[in-house]
């Protein structure tokens, strides 16, 4: 899914953790829980709009990318103080597979073509396993552009579960 709803997932996991758990366990939750968030996610994530590669020449996708990254950014810019720590554990697979494996594999097969240097090493590869195991019964929606609409929803339900659960804790 987008970075939006991983972070979304991830400030909810933090504030339930910093709530009810003491140190050292709430940070070891919220690192465990937000690592793991990232599975579910994205193993969910085929009923969300979700092409593989870029869909050059198609405005829809353009402008949803461009929206979908223009709030990513925002939800970074305000959760980061305090979220930082849930936020970075939430998107690691990320930071690793595309921006940090995928470029190096690039850079390889430009020299050689058939390796199959670092195939291994993707954490996508345990998100397909669970997805797979768990969640093959899903519909596969990755090019419906209506797809859009289900990530926006799980956006402002995520949103409304954030602003309940500081209302409450605020509250007590
Ligand atoms: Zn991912």
């Amino acid at each position: 899914m987008e970075t939006i709803t991983h972070n979304l997932v991830a400030v909810v996991i933090q504030i339930i953790c910093f709530t009810f758990l003491i140190f050292p366990w709430n940070l070891i939750f919220t690192i465990l829980f937000a690592f793991l968030s990232h599975v579910f996610v994205d193993a969910i994530a085929v009923i969300t709009y979700h092409t593989p590669d870029v869909q050059k020449g198609d405005k829809f996708w353009l402008i949803w990318h461009y929206f979908i990254y223009a709030i990513s950014l925002f939800s970074i810019v305000i959760f980061i103080i305090p979220y930082w720590l849930s936020m970075l554990f939430a998107n690691i697979m990320d930071l690793w597979d595309w921006f940090t494996l995928r470029p190096i594999q690039k850079k390889i097969r430009n020299k050689n073509p058939e390796s199959k240097w670092g195939d291994k090493y993707y954490f996508h590869r345990i998100v397909d396993w669970v997805r797979d195991k768990l969640f093959f019964w899903l519909p596969k929606r990755i090019y419906k552009r209506s797809g859009v609409l289900i990530e926006i929803l799980l956006i402002c339900v995520l949103s409304l579960i954030l602003i309940f659960l500081e209302v409450s804790i605020f509250i007590i």
